[in-house]
């Protein structure tokens, strides 16, 4: 069985928190690196990590919210810089026009690399991106990384993908950022390592709102996220074996996040951080 695994680069949120980066997230199927989003301070999470960002060129979007995606301008030029030849990202609708508009943005200054000789393999050449027109299975990639990939749409309000990626004996599906939905569940079925969004974890700013304001923020966000129990809820239903929870607000509760999780799923249940590596195998049974 090939030895799949998780590193979490960015377990954040919008919210600026030194001690978690933007949401972006490596699964390791095999030899093959696979980036999920890309947030603020991705490309420094890989060198954190110890994975050289030009050996990352397949690149997953859940969807194009600037938390997911403000780490992709130094992510494409800085790991051009760093060798990256070739790259392949799949992404909703939108994400040709994010990556054309970085190009031109910084127009002169590509045309300055390559004026020192630099190859434009990796940034206006090689670069394939393929907009999801519809969920269901994605079929490019069968040549070089070994597994099936399916995406399904999630409930958040801009257009938003979850992944399931299926080897011959295992199975790893992300849920990007969503509120509860069933296709979750049926995306995560039988899952051995489900990475979904928990962002309604209680942190210091929600525990008593007394803020008209952050209590209208608080409130609408619960069309868009998930809670630790609802997270947990999913995972139950889905049967997956690993729940690991993600996506954060700073200073979260995390004693009170585990314990939501685990009062509702019997699987084990991971409150993620930075840089964590998460395997397989399941080493905590209830
Ligand atoms: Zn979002
Ligand atoms: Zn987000």
């Amino acid at each position: 069985m090939l030895d799949w695994k998780v590193t979490m680069l960015g377990t954040g949120s919008p919210r600026p928190d030194l001690d978690r980066s933007g949401p972006s997230q490596v699964l390791h199927l095999g030899d093959a690196p696979v980036l999920i989003d890309c947030g603020e301070g991705t490309t420094a999470q890989l060198q954190r990590a110890g994975i050289p960002p030009q050996s990352i060129t397949t690149l997953f979007m859940t969807h194009l919210h600037s938390d997911h995606l403000l780490g992709y301008g130094q992510f494409l030029l800085g790991g051009w810089g760093l060798g990256r030849r070739q790259l392949r990202i799949v992404g909703p609708k939108g994400m040709k026009h994010y990556h054309e508009t970085i190009l031109s943005l910084f127009k002169e200054d590509i045309d300055y690399r390559i004026s020192l000789g630099r190859s434009p393999k990796g940034v206006r050449e090689n670069v394939e991106i393929i907009e999801i027109e519809e969920p269901g299975e994605i079929e490019q990639f069968s040549e070089d990384i070994p597994a099936r990939i399916y995406t399904e749409k999630m409930i958040h309000n801009v257009p938003t993908y979850g992944f399931r990626f299926e080897g011959e004996e295992q199975v790893i599906v992300h849920s990007g950022d969503t509120a509860p939905t069933e296709n979750i569940i049926k995306l995560a079925k039988g899952a051995d390592i489900l990475i979904q969004d928990a962002c309604l974890a209680v942190n210091e700013t929600y525990k008593n709102i007394t803020d008209p304001e952050l209590q209208k923020i608080w409130d609408n966000l619960q069309k868009e996220h998930c809670s630790p129990a609802q997270a947990a809820d999913i995972a139950e239903k889905a049967g997956v074996k690993k729940l690991v929870m993600t996506h954060f607000l700073p200073n979260i509760d995390e004693k009170r996040a585990y314990d939501e999780a685990v009062a509702v799923f019997d699987g084990e249940t991971i409150v993620a951080q930075d840089l964590q590596t998460i395997g397989l195998s399941v080493s905590v049974t209830k």
